[in-house]
Protein backbone atom coordinates (compact mmCIF):
# COMPACT_ATOMS: atom_id res chain seq x y z
CA UNK A 1 0.00 0.00 0.00
CA UNK A 2 2.76 2.27 0.94
CA UNK A 3 3.92 1.89 -2.56
CA UNK A 4 1.05 2.90 -4.13
CA UNK A 5 0.76 5.85 -2.34
CA UNK A 6 4.27 7.00 -3.40
CA UNK A 7 3.66 6.49 -6.68
CA UNK A 8 0.23 8.19 -6.51
CA UNK A 9 2.04 11.30 -5.15
CA UNK A 10 4.96 11.44 -7.93
CA UNK A 11 2.46 11.64 -10.47
CA UNK A 12 0.27 14.62 -8.57
CA UNK A 13 3.83 15.89 -7.87
CA UNK A 14 4.35 15.89 -12.20
CA UNK A 15 1.49 17.43 -12.71
CA UNK A 16 2.05 20.47 -10.27
CA UNK A 17 5.53 20.93 -12.29
CA UNK A 18 3.45 21.34 -15.55
CA UNK A 19 5.94 18.68 -17.37
CA UNK A 20 4.70 17.80 -20.35
CA UNK A 21 5.64 13.75 -19.84
CA UNK A 22 4.15 13.82 -16.65
CA UNK A 23 1.16 11.70 -16.73
CA UNK A 24 -1.78 12.65 -17.79
CA UNK A 25 -4.58 14.15 -15.59
CA UNK A 26 -5.34 11.51 -13.40
CA UNK A 27 -8.43 10.09 -14.63
CA UNK A 28 -7.99 6.81 -14.13
CA UNK A 29 -7.91 6.36 -10.18
CA UNK A 30 -4.77 4.15 -8.45
CA UNK A 31 -5.38 0.67 -8.22
CA UNK A 32 -6.94 -0.37 -4.59
CA UNK A 33 -4.91 -3.11 -4.07
CA UNK A 34 -1.42 -4.34 -4.76
CA UNK A 35 -2.42 -7.21 -6.89
CA UNK A 36 -4.07 -4.95 -9.58
CA UNK A 37 -2.76 -5.54 -13.13
CA UNK A 38 0.32 -3.84 -13.60
CA UNK A 39 -0.06 -0.14 -16.40
CA UNK A 40 0.78 -0.45 -19.34
CA UNK A 41 4.03 0.24 -20.42
CA UNK A 42 4.48 3.53 -21.76
CA UNK A 43 0.77 4.95 -19.99
CA UNK A 44 2.69 7.08 -17.47
CA UNK A 45 5.43 8.87 -19.97
CA UNK A 46 8.39 7.50 -21.83
CA UNK A 47 12.10 7.32 -21.32
CA UNK A 48 15.15 6.73 -23.81
CA UNK A 49 17.93 5.44 -21.96
CA UNK A 50 21.72 6.03 -23.45
CA UNK A 51 23.58 2.67 -22.03
CA UNK A 52 26.93 1.57 -22.25
CA UNK A 53 26.46 -1.79 -20.87
CA UNK A 54 25.50 -4.83 -22.67
CA UNK A 55 23.78 -7.66 -20.23
CA UNK A 56 20.85 -9.41 -20.82
CA UNK A 57 19.96 -8.68 -17.16
CA UNK A 58 19.52 -5.38 -18.31
CA UNK A 59 16.45 -6.11 -20.76
CA UNK A 60 14.76 -8.25 -17.76
CA UNK A 61 15.52 -4.94 -15.62
CA UNK A 62 14.27 -2.18 -17.65
CA UNK A 63 10.63 -4.52 -18.42
CA UNK A 64 10.56 -4.83 -14.49
CA UNK A 65 10.68 -1.01 -14.18
CA UNK A 66 8.02 -0.66 -17.01
CA UNK A 67 5.31 -3.01 -15.86
CA UNK A 68 5.79 -1.49 -12.18
CA UNK A 69 5.51 2.34 -13.22
CA UNK A 70 3.80 2.23 -16.63
CA UNK A 71 6.48 4.07 -17.84
CA UNK A 72 7.90 3.10 -21.46
CA UNK A 73 11.44 2.70 -21.49
CA UNK A 74 13.60 2.95 -24.81
CA UNK A 75 17.39 1.74 -25.18
CA UNK A 76 20.34 2.77 -26.87
CA UNK A 77 22.77 0.08 -26.17
CA UNK A 78 26.33 1.16 -27.58
CA UNK A 79 29.69 2.04 -25.93
CA UNK A 80 30.59 5.16 -23.69
CA UNK A 81 33.01 6.85 -26.74
CA UNK A 82 29.87 6.27 -29.57
CA UNK A 83 27.52 7.19 -26.76
CA UNK A 84 29.23 10.36 -26.44
CA UNK A 85 29.61 10.74 -29.93
CA UNK A 86 25.70 10.42 -30.47
CA UNK A 87 24.98 12.95 -27.98
CA UNK A 88 27.28 15.25 -29.45
CA UNK A 89 25.78 15.29 -32.82
CA UNK A 90 22.33 14.98 -31.49
CA UNK A 91 23.46 18.89 -29.70
CA UNK A 92 20.38 20.18 -27.86
CA UNK A 93 18.04 17.64 -29.64
CA UNK A 94 18.97 15.02 -27.97
CA UNK A 95 16.57 11.95 -26.45
CA UNK A 96 18.81 11.18 -24.25
CA UNK A 97 17.20 11.37 -20.35
CA UNK A 98 19.42 8.93 -18.80
CA UNK A 99 23.26 7.80 -19.49
CA UNK A 100 24.26 4.64 -17.92
CA UNK A 101 28.28 3.68 -18.03
CA UNK A 102 30.98 2.17 -16.04
CA UNK A 103 33.07 3.82 -14.06
CA UNK A 104 32.92 7.32 -12.63
CA UNK A 105 35.76 8.43 -15.24
CA UNK A 106 33.74 7.82 -18.03
CA UNK A 107 30.71 9.81 -16.29
CA UNK A 108 33.47 12.75 -16.28
CA UNK A 109 33.55 12.46 -19.75
CA UNK A 110 30.04 12.82 -20.79
CA UNK A 111 29.59 15.67 -17.51
CA UNK A 112 32.94 17.62 -19.21
CA UNK A 113 30.91 17.47 -22.64
CA UNK A 114 27.81 19.46 -20.93
CA UNK A 115 25.94 16.43 -21.33
CA UNK A 116 24.72 15.77 -18.37
CA UNK A 117 22.63 18.07 -15.60
CA UNK A 118 22.58 18.33 -11.62
CA UNK A 119 19.98 17.21 -10.04
CA UNK A 120 18.86 15.96 -6.45
CA UNK A 121 16.86 13.09 -5.08
CA UNK A 122 16.75 12.35 -1.05
CA UNK A 123 16.03 9.00 -1.94
CA UNK A 124 19.23 8.36 -3.86
CA UNK A 125 20.84 10.96 -1.69
CA UNK A 126 19.78 8.53 2.09
CA UNK A 127 20.92 5.01 0.29
CA UNK A 128 24.57 6.08 -1.71
CA UNK A 129 27.36 7.05 -0.25
CA UNK A 130 28.72 10.64 -0.89
CA UNK A 131 31.81 10.03 -2.12
CA UNK A 132 29.88 7.40 -4.68
CA UNK A 133 28.43 10.04 -5.73
CA UNK A 134 29.13 13.56 -8.20
CA UNK A 135 28.83 16.18 -5.73
CA UNK A 136 26.58 18.39 -7.56
CA UNK A 137 24.03 15.37 -8.62
CA UNK A 138 25.80 15.04 -12.01
CA UNK A 139 25.94 11.26 -11.52
CA UNK A 140 25.03 8.74 -9.17
CA UNK A 141 27.25 5.50 -8.94
CA UNK A 142 25.01 2.47 -8.89
CA UNK A 143 27.28 -0.73 -8.20
CA UNK A 144 30.49 -1.12 -6.92
CA UNK A 145 33.65 -2.59 -8.58
CA UNK A 146 37.08 -3.26 -6.83
CA UNK A 147 40.51 -3.09 -8.96
CA UNK A 148 42.42 -6.23 -7.52
CA UNK A 149 45.24 -7.67 -8.03
CA UNK A 150 44.84 -11.54 -9.61
CA UNK A 151 48.19 -13.52 -8.86
CA UNK A 152 49.41 -17.28 -9.03
CA UNK A 153 50.52 -18.24 -5.46
CA UNK A 154 52.69 -20.66 -6.63
CA UNK A 155 55.27 -18.52 -7.85
CA UNK A 156 54.14 -15.15 -6.04
CA UNK A 157 53.45 -14.74 -2.14
CA UNK A 158 50.17 -13.01 -0.92
CA UNK A 159 52.54 -10.27 1.05
CA UNK A 160 54.07 -9.61 -2.25
CA UNK A 161 50.60 -8.31 -3.94
CA UNK A 162 49.11 -6.71 -1.06
CA UNK A 163 49.51 -3.33 -2.01
CA UNK A 164 49.43 -1.19 -5.27
CA UNK A 165 53.04 -0.29 -4.75
CA UNK A 166 54.10 -3.70 -4.67
CA UNK A 167 53.04 -3.88 -8.48
CA UNK A 168 56.44 -1.29 -8.73
CA UNK A 169 58.56 -3.57 -6.67
CA UNK A 170 61.50 -5.46 -8.55
CA UNK A 171 60.90 -8.53 -6.85
CA UNK A 172 57.81 -8.50 -9.66
CA UNK A 173 60.18 -8.25 -12.74
CA UNK A 174 58.72 -9.75 -15.74
CA UNK A 175 55.90 -11.00 -13.79
CA UNK A 176 52.93 -8.85 -14.47
CA UNK A 177 50.11 -8.35 -16.79
CA UNK A 178 48.26 -5.16 -17.39
CA UNK A 179 45.98 -3.72 -20.35
CA UNK A 180 46.29 -0.86 -22.01
CA UNK A 181 46.32 2.67 -20.27
CA UNK A 182 44.20 4.64 -22.43
CA UNK A 183 41.37 2.34 -20.72
CA UNK A 184 39.29 3.99 -18.05
CA UNK A 185 39.59 1.27 -15.32
CA UNK A 186 43.69 2.39 -15.17
CA UNK A 187 43.03 5.92 -15.92
CA UNK A 188 40.68 6.34 -12.52
CA UNK A 189 43.15 3.50 -10.57
CA UNK A 190 45.84 6.48 -11.54
CA UNK A 191 43.67 9.12 -10.84
CA UNK A 192 43.26 8.12 -7.06
CA UNK A 193 47.39 7.68 -6.71
CA UNK A 194 47.72 11.00 -8.00
CA UNK A 195 45.18 12.22 -5.93
CA UNK A 196 46.66 10.22 -2.98
CA UNK A 197 50.39 10.50 -3.44
CA UNK A 198 50.94 13.67 -6.14
CA UNK A 199 52.27 13.03 -9.68
CA UNK A 200 55.72 12.28 -9.35
CA UNK A 201 55.26 9.29 -6.92
CA UNK A 202 52.45 8.75 -9.30
CA UNK A 203 55.28 8.58 -12.49
CA UNK A 204 57.49 6.78 -10.40
CA UNK A 205 54.72 4.03 -9.45
CA UNK A 206 54.37 3.61 -13.14
CA UNK A 207 58.08 3.40 -14.49
CA UNK A 208 58.23 0.50 -12.04
CA UNK A 209 55.36 -1.38 -12.72
CA UNK A 210 56.08 -0.89 -16.52
CA UNK A 211 59.96 -2.39 -15.73
CA UNK A 212 57.92 -5.62 -14.16
CA UNK A 213 55.62 -5.88 -17.17
CA UNK A 214 55.79 -9.71 -18.49
CA UNK A 215 54.39 -8.14 -22.27
CA UNK A 216 53.50 -5.35 -23.61
CA UNK A 217 49.70 -4.12 -22.45
CA UNK A 218 47.37 -5.84 -24.73
CA UNK A 219 43.64 -7.56 -24.37
CA UNK A 220 41.02 -6.83 -22.15
CA UNK A 221 40.83 -7.72 -18.17
CA UNK A 222 39.57 -11.29 -18.74
CA UNK A 223 42.68 -11.68 -21.60
CA UNK A 224 45.21 -11.09 -17.93
CA UNK A 225 43.20 -13.74 -15.85
CA UNK A 226 43.87 -16.05 -18.76
CA UNK A 227 47.44 -15.30 -19.16
CA UNK A 228 47.76 -15.75 -15.27
CA UNK A 229 46.57 -19.18 -15.85
CA UNK A 230 48.56 -19.77 -18.63
CA UNK A 231 51.77 -19.04 -16.86
CA UNK A 232 52.48 -15.69 -18.98
CA UNK A 233 52.94 -13.75 -15.89
CA UNK A 234 52.60 -14.23 -12.21
CA UNK A 235 50.25 -11.04 -11.84
CA UNK A 236 47.26 -9.27 -13.04
CA UNK A 237 45.63 -5.76 -12.59
CA UNK A 238 41.63 -6.51 -12.86
CA UNK A 239 38.17 -5.56 -11.55
CA UNK A 240 36.97 -8.17 -9.29
CA UNK A 241 33.97 -9.35 -11.64
CA UNK A 242 36.17 -10.43 -14.05
CA UNK A 243 37.58 -12.91 -12.32
CA UNK A 244 33.84 -13.60 -10.34
CA UNK A 245 32.47 -14.14 -13.79
CA UNK A 246 35.00 -16.84 -15.06
CA UNK A 247 35.37 -18.35 -11.38
CA UNK A 248 30.83 -18.80 -11.90
CA UNK A 249 31.35 -19.38 -15.50
CA UNK A 250 31.80 -22.96 -17.57
CA UNK A 251 33.96 -25.53 -16.17
CA UNK A 252 37.09 -24.34 -19.07
CA UNK A 253 36.03 -20.83 -17.40
CA UNK A 254 36.51 -21.85 -13.73
CA UNK A 255 39.55 -23.72 -14.63
CA UNK A 256 41.33 -20.53 -15.14
CA UNK A 257 40.89 -19.33 -12.08
CA UNK A 258 41.54 -22.49 -10.21
CA UNK A 259 45.22 -21.97 -9.72
CA UNK A 260 44.72 -17.88 -9.22
CA UNK A 261 44.03 -15.87 -6.30
CA UNK A 262 42.83 -12.41 -5.07
CA UNK A 263 44.26 -9.87 -3.41
CA UNK A 264 42.38 -6.30 -2.45
CA UNK A 265 45.03 -4.41 -2.28
CA UNK A 266 45.86 -1.55 0.55
CA UNK A 267 44.16 -3.41 2.88
CA UNK A 268 46.43 -1.70 5.90
CA UNK A 269 46.30 1.52 4.03
CA UNK A 270 43.83 3.73 2.03
CA UNK A 271 41.92 0.53 0.98
CA UNK A 272 41.22 -0.95 -2.07
CA UNK A 273 40.47 1.18 -5.32
CA UNK A 274 36.38 1.55 -5.63
CA UNK A 275 34.46 2.68 -9.35
CA UNK A 276 30.91 2.29 -9.79
CA UNK A 277 28.70 1.81 -12.53
CA UNK A 278 26.68 5.13 -12.60
CA UNK A 279 23.88 6.61 -14.09
CA UNK A 280 22.82 10.85 -15.01
CA UNK A 281 20.32 12.76 -16.30
CA UNK A 282 21.13 13.77 -19.50
CA UNK A 283 21.44 17.58 -20.08
CA UNK A 284 18.87 18.04 -21.79
CA UNK A 285 16.49 15.47 -21.19
CA UNK A 286 12.71 15.77 -22.31
CA UNK A 287 11.91 14.08 -19.10
CA UNK A 288 13.77 14.74 -16.07
CA UNK A 289 11.45 13.59 -13.54
CA UNK A 290 11.27 10.50 -14.88
CA UNK A 291 14.74 10.24 -15.81
CA UNK A 292 15.46 10.22 -11.86
CA UNK A 293 12.27 8.04 -11.06
CA UNK A 294 14.60 6.05 -13.08
CA UNK A 295 17.51 6.00 -11.38
CA UNK A 296 16.05 6.04 -8.49
CA UNK A 297 14.30 2.55 -9.13
CA UNK A 298 17.73 1.18 -9.93
CA UNK A 299 19.07 1.90 -6.22
CA UNK A 300 16.41 -0.04 -4.49
CA UNK A 301 17.19 -3.08 -3.91
CA UNK A 302 15.11 -5.01 -6.69
CA UNK A 303 17.09 -2.25 -9.25
CA UNK A 304 19.82 -3.40 -7.99
CA UNK A 305 19.79 -7.14 -7.97
CA UNK A 306 19.11 -6.19 -11.59
CA UNK A 307 21.94 -4.26 -12.12
CA UNK A 308 24.62 -7.04 -10.22
CA UNK A 309 23.27 -10.24 -11.08
CA UNK A 310 25.02 -10.50 -14.54
CA UNK A 311 28.02 -8.40 -13.99
CA UNK A 312 29.05 -9.03 -10.75
CA UNK A 313 29.59 -6.10 -9.28
CA UNK A 314 28.73 -5.45 -5.49
CA UNK A 315 25.02 -3.93 -4.54
CA UNK A 316 25.38 -0.69 -2.79
CA UNK A 317 21.97 -0.27 -1.08
CA UNK A 318 21.40 -2.15 2.28
CA UNK A 319 19.16 -4.75 2.10
CA UNK A 320 20.13 -5.74 -1.66
CA UNK A 321 20.95 -9.68 -2.43
CA UNK A 322 24.38 -10.68 -3.62
CA UNK A 323 24.84 -11.72 -7.05
CA UNK A 324 26.16 -15.44 -6.77
CA UNK A 325 29.77 -15.98 -6.59
CA UNK A 326 30.49 -12.88 -4.00
CA UNK A 327 29.10 -14.23 -1.31
CA UNK A 328 32.66 -15.58 0.17
CA UNK A 329 34.25 -11.79 -1.25
CA UNK A 330 33.51 -9.48 1.74
CA UNK A 331 35.32 -7.82 4.51
CA UNK A 332 37.85 -6.31 3.05
CA UNK A 333 38.33 -2.30 3.26
CA UNK A 334 37.94 0.00 0.30
CA UNK A 335 39.00 3.37 -0.54
CA UNK A 336 37.14 6.30 0.46
CA UNK A 337 38.34 8.83 -1.89
CA UNK A 338 35.87 10.98 -3.42
CA UNK A 339 35.04 9.65 -7.10
CA UNK A 340 34.33 13.17 -8.39
CA UNK A 341 37.91 13.45 -8.22
CA UNK A 342 39.22 10.82 -10.33
CA UNK A 343 37.99 13.31 -13.37
CA UNK A 344 40.14 16.30 -12.84
CA UNK A 345 43.10 13.80 -12.60
CA UNK A 346 42.10 11.82 -15.87
CA UNK A 347 44.21 13.99 -18.49
CA UNK A 348 47.41 14.16 -16.22
CA UNK A 349 46.90 10.24 -15.55
CA UNK A 350 47.22 9.88 -19.05
CA UNK A 351 50.40 11.76 -19.70
CA UNK A 352 51.89 10.30 -17.11
CA UNK A 353 51.08 6.62 -18.43
CA UNK A 354 52.70 7.81 -21.66
CA UNK A 355 55.70 9.20 -20.03
CA UNK A 356 56.23 6.40 -18.31
CA UNK A 357 55.73 4.02 -21.54
CA UNK A 358 52.45 2.27 -20.64
CA UNK A 359 51.02 1.98 -23.57
FE1 LIG B 1 34.25 -3.84 -17.33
Amino acid sequence: MKRILAVAGLALALAACGNPDAPGAPETPPPAAEEAAAPAAGVNGTINVYSARHYDSDKAMYAAFEAETGIRVNVRESGAPELLETMRAEGARSPADVIIASDAGALYRFQEAGFTQGVSSEKISAVIPAQLREKDGHWFGLTKRYRIIVYDPQVVSADEVDTYEDLADPRLKGEICVRSSTNIYNLSLMGEFIGRNGPEAAEEWAKGVVANFARKPQGGDTAQIEAVAAGECAVALVNHYYWVRLATGTPEERMKTAKTQLSFPDQDGNGTHVNVVAAAVAANAPSPDLAIRFIEYLATPKGQEMLTTENKDFPIVAGSTLPAGLEHINGFKESDFPLSELGAHQAEAQAIFDRAGWN
